[in-house]
């Protein structure tokens, strides 16, 4: 019988450590390459909800539900509505809804930081298993159906039968498949922290409580959204040309100036209460333009060569599922490589692949055009009252 194919994923995020647990679990070797130096190289962002029928199920998939309900945050799956003027249209907090009776807290979409998400898909790895600070620039086809890896800082490894590119927005692997890059969504967003509010700012801590906060306009967003380490991390987006960020005018390096100029020019008629979210944002000011692969985005399948999670079907994050998105693909391709372990005279990996391929296709259009829908109701004049009206009908109010 010939050796188990040579496995790299590449890519430390969400979908390929994920897709590594899967595979650690079912003794398959594999070796994750990640461009980050470390786990703790940047600040991973905010918090991220896993739904039963998606990262919650990879989860589960992966053994590490026990982790996972020890570091969700079920009270943090509670939402608020404000409308641009400051009139709150929707508002589930309230006394009773820190307590999350223990059948239903995970029923619906518990957060979890991403930083305790990040460990806890670390936690079982062996260090070995993740080789970090390797920025692969390319990957190469080698003698005998293999692939070479060549990595930025000049090294190459050799002669692997399957390469998974988890490897994000701008994925090196996904230039093997096709020549399609992401293109620019409309939206650009400048991403504040205020940390330690319960300590710092009382006001900023009750006004968003204990989950998301979010008020919708015509061509402008505002989501603010409490993360499990006390602090309160807000997106302030504008539907604007591309090089908007850089050709605004507002000088983005002192922070202080740069959110009054910014409430004064784009968000002045707003309520105060909005207002004030942005200003007392005090901490770490990030800018962010938002890109997207197209909705039904597809590739020609190559043996040997997959993507999985935005490598596959980047999008915008106005409908929240990227990342379940993510961890579902990383389920389904886990599970068709341990099957073809199992049985491998049943289908040729090539196959394996493809077959993930046709089931992945259909799915990650469905995600990326949900969330497509979801950026054209949040940037229009009624956005709030449109989701407001949803959870009017869902919950009987
Ligand atoms: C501002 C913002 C807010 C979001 N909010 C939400 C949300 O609320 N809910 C939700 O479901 N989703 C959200 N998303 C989407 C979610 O973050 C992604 O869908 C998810 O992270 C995808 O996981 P991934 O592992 O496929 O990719 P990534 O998380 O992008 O991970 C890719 C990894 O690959 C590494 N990498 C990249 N290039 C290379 C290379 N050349 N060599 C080696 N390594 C490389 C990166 O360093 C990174 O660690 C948001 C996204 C953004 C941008």
């Amino acid at each position: 019988m010939s050796a188990f194919p040579k496995i790299a994923i590449i890519g430390a995020g969400p979908s390929g450590l994920t897709l590594a647990n899967i595979l650690q679990r079912n003794q398959i070797s594999f070796t994750v390459y990640e461009n980050d130096a470390s786990p703790n190289a940047r600040n991973q962002g905010g918090t991220l909800d896993l739904h039963p029928d998606g990262g919650q199920l990879a989860i589960r998939e992966a053994g590490l539900w026990d982790a996972f309900t020890t570091h969700a945050r079920p009270e943090s799956d509670v939402m608020k509505l404000v409308e641009m003027n400051g009139e709150v249209l929707w508002d589930e907090n309230g006394p009773d809804k820190h307590e999350v009776p223990e059948e239903e807290k995970f029923a619906h979409r518990p957060e979890i930081d991403r930083e305790a998400l990040m460990q806890l898909l670390l936690a079982p790895l062996a260090p070995a298993a993740v080789k970090w600070g390797k920025k692969l620039k390319e990957v190469v086809p080698a003698a005998g159906e293999t692939y070479d890896l060549h990595f930025v800082d000049g090294t190459v490894e050799t002669g692997f039968g399957l390469v998974v590119g988890a490897d994000g927005a701008w994925s090196k692997v996904r230039q093997l498949l096709t020549d399609e890059k992401p293109y620019y969504s409309g939206i650009s967003a400048v991403e504040m922290w205020a940390l330690d509010v319960n300590e710092k700012n009382k006001w900023l801590s009750q006004y968003v409580g204990q989950g998301n906060c979010f008020s919708f306009g015509e061509g402008r967003a505002i989501q603010a959204q409490r993360i499990g380490n006390g602090s309160i991390r807000t997106y302030a987006c504008l539907r604007k040309p591309e090089s908007f960020l850089k050709d605004c005018g507002i000088d983005w390096t002192k922070p202080e100036t740069a959110r009054k100029e910014f409430v004064e020019r784009y968000f002045s008629d707003c309520g105060e209460d909005l207002k004030r979210i942005i200003l007392e944002a005090e901490d770490e000011l990030i800018l962010r333009t938002l890109y997207m692969l197209p909705v039904g985005f597809r590739w020609e399948s190559r043996p040997g060569v997959t993507l999985l999670g935005d490598a596959a079907h980047l999008m915008t994050p106005f409908a929240g599922v990227g990342v379940n998105a993510a961890m579902t693909d990383s389920l389904d391709l886990g599970r068709s490589i341990v099957a073809y372990k199992e049985s491998p005279q049943e289908k040729s990996l090539a196959d394996v692949v493809k077959d993930y391929e046709l089931r992945l296709f259909p799915r990650g259009e469905k995600f990326a055009q949900k969330t497509m829908n979801g950026l054209n109701k949040h940037f229009s004049a009624n956005g709030t009252q449109e989701m407001a009206g949803r959870f009017r009908a869902a919950y009987g109010k």
